[in-house]
């Protein structure tokens, strides 16, 4: 089948495809179902037919889709409304997605500098193993040369250092430096959380040099972690932050979120996008924060993502030549395996469908729906155990 697909290679696709969805589960075509630890790359925040976001996104069906933002956006201001009252930020960007909302992050910053008549000031430090998306800036962004091959030169004015190390940081700073870049859990890269020590040291760095630090928190940001933004386990606050995936909970939404300050100099022909924030996909926005925003919402998240761990540390004990390293917060979850990760996900998708997750560095990635319960979690990780058995045994008789 998907050699004779129509479509760009550019994903290793499995066969399988998926009809109807229901809370943390998905429905295959033939029928079969599959608990879904995947969520549409963190994602599905809410799980699959959530009543309040069908029935928010037939209501929008019926009123105006899209007028661009040449006109006043009714949704699209309620929802910056929103996000402005529950965050640090007093201003928002829409996008459609994370990298055009990292992207909108990077441009305010360096344009933050150049309105203040700091022109060379252009330079920002990312890190190692980090992911921004793949448009020509944000591959460079992100520190990982295997994005960049073959894409011609990369875009200048990006520095990388190893992440949780300060020191790295400071000796990287120069007179150019604008900002520092980083995703308080990375996801991509294999899960790694940033210490509050190090997110209190960058805090200190941009305050003491004058820099701006941009958070991309496209996964690890709305509930993910257990808190509606990660950073806010550190008690520092971003200047400018980068938000998507959970943001629309399936719908294409992104936005790039700033202090008041910082965000001024971005006046009309600086920044743009036609879909950016439409009516449509902005009602579905409110939508997701009609159900995050209600009390104990983050709390419970936190609460699953704590059992969560708990039976992730009980199968690491179980499974001590398997598991090698527990990481991640909440509900982005990693464990560092011994077996091949592709074999593992592959394995317990076909043969105990359940969905997971990879990430760089063999890390096993669970993302489930923020909705899900501790007997899902109990059900996914005993068929986690079930793959990590039949490894033991094969290895036993090896
Ligand atoms: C997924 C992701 C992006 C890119 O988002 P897209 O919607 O695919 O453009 C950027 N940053 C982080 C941390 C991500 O996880």
């Amino acid at each position: 089948m998907r050699n004779m697909s129509a479509l760009y290679g550019t994903y290793a696709r499995s066969n399988l495809a998926f009809e109807r969805g229901e809370g943390v589960r998905l429905f295959a075509q033939d029928g079969t179902e599959y608990l879904d630890f995947h969520a549409g790359v963190a994602v599905n925040a809410l799980g699959h037919g959530d009543p309040h976001m069908v029935a928010s996104l037939k209501a929008a069906a019926e009123k105006v889709w899209h007028t661009a933002n040449t006109f006043t956006i009714p949704e699209q201001e309620r929802l910056g409304q929103r996000l402005v009252e529950n965050t640090f930020a007093d201003a928002c960007f829409f996008t459609n997605s994370g990298t055009e909302a990292v992207e909108c992050a990077v441009k305010t910053a360096r344009h933050y500098f150049w309105a203040n008549g700091e022109k060379d000031r252009y330079e920002v430090i990312a890190f190692t193993g980090s992911f921004h998306g793949r448009t020509m800036g944000m591959i460079a962004a992100a520190g990982n040369e295997h994005y960049l091959e073959g894409f011609g030169p990369a875009l200048p004015g990006f520095k990388h250092v190893d992440p949780n190390d300060l020191a790295a940081v400071e000796k990287a700073i120069t007179p150019q430096t604008c900002a520092i870049l980083l995703e308080p859990v990375q996801g991509e890269g294999g899960c790694t959380e940033m210490t509050a020590d190090f997110m209190r040291g960058l805090r200190a760095l941009c305050d003491k040099h004058g820099m701006l630090l941009i958070l991309d928190e496209v996964q690890s940001g709305y509930g993910r972690t257990g808190k509606f933004f990660a950073h806010e386990w550190s008690g520092i606050e971003p200047d400018i932050m980068a938000v998507a995936k959970g943001i629309g909970a399936g719908f294409p939404l992104g936005a790039c979120l700033a202090k008041g300050e910082v965000a001024k100099s971005m006046v009309p022909g600086t920044h743009g996008s036609t879909y950016g924030g439409n009516p449509l996909a902005c009602a579905m926005g409110n939508a997701v924060l009609d159900r995050m925003l209600a009390p104990g919402f983050f709390d419970q998240v936190d609460k699953v993502g704590q059992r969560l761990k708990w039976h992730l540390q009980q199968l690491a004990q179980r499974f001590p030549d398997q598991v090698l390293e527990l990481r991640g917060r909440g509900l982005l979850a990693g464990i560092r395996i011994a077996s091949p990760v592709r074999d593992v996900v592959a394995k317990l998708r076909d043969e105990h469908h359940l969905l997971a997750m990879t990430a760089n560095e063999n890390v096993l990635r669970l993302l489930p729906p923020l909705v899900v319960t501790e007997a899902d979690i109990e059900e996914a990780v005993s068929r986690l155990a079930a793959v990590f058995e039949e490894f033991e045994a094969a290895k036993a008789t090896a």
